[in-house]
């Protein structure tokens, strides 16, 4: 008895308190003629996208823009797009690095690992000009699973690698493997494991659980981590960066690379990596990726829907949010489930014209989902229209 107290001690302590309150602001009518919620009024979301979406139309070649992570690396990404021009090093120049930053829990090295502690990475990429895509999933011990993708794109006859498969072929064409571990990841995973099961911290005979958690985080360093640690627990994060570039003659390319749902089963591959749902080019039309919880945008092909919308005409900013709107059609516009995960969606056209939409407005600390943008005049956050007000990935 004395133990299970102390352990739903521990998860509450873990599970902090984020108690969001969400209100549709879309009201949004799905084509089956039923009102996503007819009794709220003015549909303030569906203004911003209208307005985002005609101010988008006049968009400026060349044009990169990228999930919020990406926005310190965009101006790489133009060099690249003014000087040779190549689509694919540019989208590449703005991922590598987050990939390669230690501090980006959500990609690469420093992603947060699966169940197991293992960190698995998913990516891929698209080359409108030659027209192909290269992917991989659960992809172990290599940190830059986007250009594993580039490479499966460019010397093979395949499209997507996974797994053990994956990880062997980048050894064979020389990638370095390394622990994608960091110290904090592995922090964050101890504490986790703790939170979910019986036999991780504290211990049957723990005799104080104070200190187990002290343990834990038993330098100064780690206690600062202690506030995050208690958020990734609570709300496994959501991150992944898409990418997705135009040049001056129209040509465009896109990645988009990720370490996938915090403590996922070992396996599980989420969107980023499927071609179609987290990332899919046609330059005769445009681009699309997405971020977000994998799971419902596959059920959607998010990102073939977004750019197939933008082909019969809509603008990038509507484009996304009629993806949006599919996935809370699939949920019948129940906002309690909806809560549970959050969604972006990323478009930009070959005209470079570019939008966003969010099924919620804002992240857990408060701040507005945004994307950056790089349309020549230096890189910038521009907030992804929303569905509704508040928060996801309350579960
Ligand atoms: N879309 C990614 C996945 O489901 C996760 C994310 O964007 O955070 O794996």
């Amino acid at each position: 008895m004395e133990k299970v107290t102390r352990r739903r001690f521990f998860l509450s302590t873990l599970a902090g308190g984020v108690a969001a309150t969400a209100t549709n602001v879309c009201g949004a009518i799905w084509p089956n003629g039923k009102a996503a919620d007819a009794s709220l009024a003015e549909p303030k979301a569906l203004q911003t996208a209208s307005a985002a979406g005609r101010l988008a139309t006049a968009g400026r070649r060349p044009c990169i823009i990228s999930a919020l992570n990406g926005l310190h690396h965009l101006e790489t990404g133009m060099q690249v797009l003014r000087t040779t021009g190549d689509t694919m090093d540019a989208v590449l120049a703005v991922v590598v690095p987050v990939e390669d930053d230690p501090n980006d829990n959500t990609v690469g090295y420093g992603g947060l690992p699966n169940e197991d502690c293992v960190v698995q990475l998913d990516a891929c990429v698209m080359h409108g000009p030659t027209k192909k895509c290269g992917a991989v999933g659960a992809i172990e011990k290599i940190k830059n699973p986007s250009k594993v993708a580039r490479v499966i794109m460019e010397r093979t006859n395949h499209t997507f690698l996974v797994g053990q498969g994956a990880t062997q072929f980048a050894i064979d064409e020389g990638f370095e493997t390394m622990s994608l571990l960091t110290d904090k990841s592995r922090t964050a995973w101890l504490a986790w494991k703790a939170a979910t099961s019986k036999d991780w911290r504290p211990g049957l005979d723990a005799p104080d659980f104070n200190k187990q958690l002290a343990e834990l985080l038993d330098t100064p360093e780690r206690q600062a981590w202690e506030p995050w640690i208690k958020d990734v627990v609570a709300h496994p994060p959501t991150g992944t960066i898409n990418c997705l570039a135009v040049n001056e003659k129209g040509e465009m390319s896109g990645v988009t690379t990720t370490s996938g749902l915090a403590w996922k089963i070992s396996g599980r591959v989420g969107d980023s990596p499927i071609i179609g749902a987290g990332l899919f080019v046609d330059q005769e039309v445009g681009g699309a990726g997405s971020t977000g919880r994998g799971e419902e945008n596959i059920k959607i092909a998010g990102g073939h829907t977004v750019v197939e919308m933008m082909r019969r005409g809509m603008s990038p900013t509507d484009a996304c949010m009629e993806a949006i709107d599919r996935v809370v059609h699939n949920y019948d516009f129940d906002r309690s489930r909806l809560k549970m995960f959050d969604l972006q969606f990323y478009a930009l056209n070959k005209d470079g014209a570019h939008g966003a939409a969010a099924l919620w407005s804002d992240r857990h600390d408060g701040e507005t989902i945004s994307y950056a943008v790089h349309d020549g005049s230096g890189p910038r956050a521009v907030a992804c229209t929303p569905k509704f007000e508040g928060t996801g990935g309350d579960y």
